[in-house]
């Protein structure tokens, strides 16, 4: 989803830092993420990372976005996990300069946190 064009983020290991430049979506992804109770927001690279970041932070909920091939490998990965996980679809997928719908974003990023709330009352 990183607009490569203008993108400032840093590489670090199996991840990008977003510095936030407003150049794509990811930003208003962090504004989102900010307003709720996550943790964190991680810009893989790829799907294997994904195992590493939950045996880390070993987190209760997980929203993913990413296209219906790399989503569905996902969901694979940590179905033997004790995890809720939530996948929102690319609406335009590919290697690079891919797009999601930020509404839709909004939505699960709101669904988890309140499936995750009444989990624990
Ligand atoms: S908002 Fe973040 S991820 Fe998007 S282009 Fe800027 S630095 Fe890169």
């Amino acid at each position: 989803m990183r607009n490569t064009t203008v993108c400032t983020a840093i590489e670090k290991d199996s991840c990008y830092i977003c510095t936030e430049c407003g150049g794509c979506k990811i930003s208003e992804i962090i504004k989102l993420i900010r307003e709720s109770n996550y943790r964190n927001l991680y810009i893989v690279k790829g799907g294997r990372a994904i195992g590493k970041i939950i045996r880390k932070q070993k987190p209760e909920a997980i929203v993913g976005i990413a296209c219906f091939f790399e989503g569905n490998q996902a969901f694979k990965m940590l179905e033997n996990e004790n995890v809720a996980v939530q996948f929102v679809p690319l609406i335009k997928d590919g290697c690079a300069v891919t797009d999601t719908d930020l509404t839709e974003v909004e939505k699960v990023l709101k669904y988890t946190i309140r499936s995750e709330s009444n989990q624990k009352r």
